[in-house]
Order: C-alpha cells, then sequence, then structure tokens
C-alpha cells in the first residue's frame, strides 16, 4: 500500500511539479529539478536508516529480481563460493540465478521443514573463504522474518529487504550489502534500493556491462543512466512520510502492534484458523494462516473479498490465506479484519 496523501501528491503534481510548468516525468534527470529530488531522496534513505559513511546508497532498476543476479556478478569471483540459507521462495529464487553466476553452498535449507523455521543465526557456520553470506530477511510468500541477524569477521552478510525494508530499525553496519525493491514498502514499483559497503565495491569485474555493475553506478551517484525518476518520486514523498510520523522506531512499534494482534487473533480462535510458522520467527509483515480444509478456505477469500477486504489469498504456490500488512497498512484495517475473522469462525464453526 502507498499512503493516500502519498496518492494525493503524485496526483496533484503530476503535470506541474513545484510549478515549473512542467512535469518531473518530462525533465531531464540531469537537470535542478530532478537533481533536487534523487539527492533528497538517497539522502532520506541515509537519515532514516542511519546508514554509515563508508556505504553507497544505490536506486537502480530492475527490481530486487536483477540484484539475484547483479549480486554475484558483483561480489561473487571465480574459486570463491557464496553461502545462501534457503528460507523460502524468495531466497529460492536467489539461490538459482546466483547458481547461473558462479558457485553456490546452500547452507541451510528449511524446505525439509516446509519453510516453517529459520536457523539461530548464532548457530550459522559460513563456508571456508565464502565470498558472502545471503539471507532473505523476510520471507513474503512464506511469512517467516529474521528477528536477529548473523554477524562474521571476514564474511559479509547480504540481506534481500524487499518485504521489510524500513520496516524496523537495523543496523546498517552488520551487513555488507542490503537491497530491496521499493514496491512493498516504500512506493510505487520500478526502483530497487541497493546499500553496499564501499570497499566491496572495488570486487566489480571491470568487464561487467556498465549496467550491471555496482561500482559503475555508485561512481555516477546512480545518474549513469537515466534513472526510474516516476517510482523516486513516489518513494521520497513515501519517506517524508515515514520521517514526519518519528523514523523507523516508531513505524516497527505500529508494524509490531498489528502484527501481534493478528496472530493472538489466530492463536486463540480454537484451532478455526492456524499459522503454521514458528513463533520465534513469524513475519510482522506477511501473516499466514491456514483453515481446516481449502474448501473452508475458499469460501473465506470469496466472504472477506465480498467484506471489502482485499488480497488476503495466499500466494498460488503455497495456498492458504496471507494478510500483507506492510507500514501503510492502517490498524483500523488489522481490527476490520480481525473482527471479520471472529465473525467468519463464528458461522461456520
Ligand atoms: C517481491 C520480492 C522480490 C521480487 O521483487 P521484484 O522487484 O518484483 O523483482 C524479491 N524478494 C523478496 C523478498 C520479495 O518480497
Amino acid at each position: 500500500m502507498i499512503p493516500v496523501d502519498v496518492l494525493e501528491s503524485l496526483a496533484a503534481e503530476m503535470v506541474d511539479y513545484q510549478k515549473t510548468g512542467l512535469s518531473l516525468v518530462e525533465v531531464s534527470h540531469r537537470g535542478a529539478v530532478y537533481g533536487r529530488v534523487h539527492t533528497e531522496t538517497i539522502t532520506l534513505i541515509r537519515e532514516l536508516m542511519s546508514v554509515p559513511e563508508d556505504y553507497s546508497i544505490l536506486l537502480l532498476g530492475g527490481g530486487a529480481t536483477l540484484q539475484f543476479s547483479m549480486l554475484p556478478m558483483n561480489l561473487l569471483p571465480t574459486g570463491k563460493r557464496a553461502d545462501y540459507i534457503n528460507s523460502g521462495a524468495w531466497a529460492y529464487k536467489a539461490i538459482g540465478e546466483a547458481r547461473k553466476a558462479g558457485d553456490v553452498n546452500v547452507i541451510y535449507d528449511g524446505v525439509d521443514e516446509n519453510y516453517t523455521n529459520l536457523p539461530d543465526p548464532k548457530s550459522i557456520k559460513p563456508s571456508p573463504s565464502a565470498a558472502y553470506l545471503h539471507i532473505t530477511s523476510n520471507e513474503t510468500i512464506g511469512g517467516l522474518q529474521w528477528k536477529s541477524f548473523p554477524e562474521f569477521q571476514d564474511v559479509p552478510v547480504v540481506a534481500d529487504m524487499s518485504s521489510d525494508i524500513l520496516s524496523r530499525s537495523i543496523d546498517v553496519s552488520k551487513f555488507g550489502l542490503i537491497y530491496a525493491g521499493a514496491q512493498k514498502n516504500l512506493g510505487p514499483a520500478g526502483v530497487s534500493i541497493v546499500i553496499i559497503r564501499n570497499e566491496l565495491l572495488a570486487r566489480s569485474p571491470r568487464n561487467l556491462g556498465s549496467y550491471l555493475s555496482y561500482s559503475v553506478h555508485a561512481k555516477a551517484n546512480s545518474l549513469y543512466n537515466t534513472p526510474p525518476v516516476f517510482p523516486i518520486w513516489g518513494m521520497k514523498l513515501v519517506l517524508e512520510g515515514v520521517k514526519k510520523q518519528g523514523g523507523a522506531d516508531v513505524v516497527a512499534s505500529a508494524n509490531t502492534r498489528k502484527a501481534a494482534k493478528l496472530y493472538e487473533a489466530i492463536d486463540t480462535s480454537e484451532g478455526f484458523y492456524r499459522c503454521p510458522v514458528n513463533k520465534s520467527v513469524r513475519s510482522d509483515m506477511n501473516v499466514v494462516w491456514r483453515l481446516q480444509n481449502e474448501k473452508l478456505e475458499a469460501r473465506f477469500i470469496e466472504d472477506s473479498t465480498n467484506a471489502g477486504l482485499i488480497g488476503l489469498k495466499g500466494h498460488r504456490s503455497v495456498g492458504g490465506c496471507r494478510a500483507s500488512i506492510y507500514n501503510a497498512l492502517t490498524e483500523e484495517a488489522v481490527d476490520r479484519l480481525i473482527a471479520f475473522m471472529a465473525d467468519f469462525s463464528a458461522k461456520n464453526k
């Protein structure tokens, strides 16, 4: 979801941006008007995520999916291996793409437990001379979220934070690289954020295609080519809203409250609803649950849609139900869902 006031600002200024007589989506990306939007967006990310000075913030096209490939192309040299944690559908995709680029070692595989659990970060041992360790901080489809992160002396930790970026405070200095498609928590689709420790930029091979090189984008401050102007503008407005709200900690406490209520409703339903995910790793962003059988699940989806509760169907690969309760989804919306769930279980017990 995108906050309504952000959508309204985009609509109001679409034709005439800040009385310049032009739309932001038609001015030059090298001009002063867009330049301010670009710089302010990067500054807001740095401020709201407390990104240390020795990290670059890149704004790229291609979605998080491009990062599945770009990451190993830049950070995984021949002769080294990259460690991956397979925690669900998105980690699995990241692994598949990395295998096309180099040598990959899956050091924890959650598939045996049907992706209902994550490893204890302290128990993780990287392979000897691993180029990096990749995790997916929030598994959007399975509804799992890392609550603390692995940390090593000499192996950079890389995280796909597409579905929980800026939903809580994290210590960026503990990561070598963080990437995220913006569209789940931060704005319109079309832009991804990459936050990379500067010393890792030296790993980008010189013979890599220019757009694929982190080093090229960092040197050009993400203006090597035309950046995705519209989603960056939308993201800037979302970030300004997060800042006005009080920052990541304030957003996080609202998110925790929203998720806790919903899990509580599931866990106290006397088995009518059931969350398959281990309690210690349940996501605050994507809450998944099952009903006793698929017929009842289909009825739940139908009735909830008719009641104006949209998008509760679980991903087609796993079935069941899922509420994506990203930053911009209000607590009132969660309350409405909980009330609907109580009503539905009373009628269908
Ligand atoms: C949505 C998602 C992606 C894919 O993002 P695109 O921008 O569509 O490529 C990758 N990883 C995670 C965790 C996601 O939730």
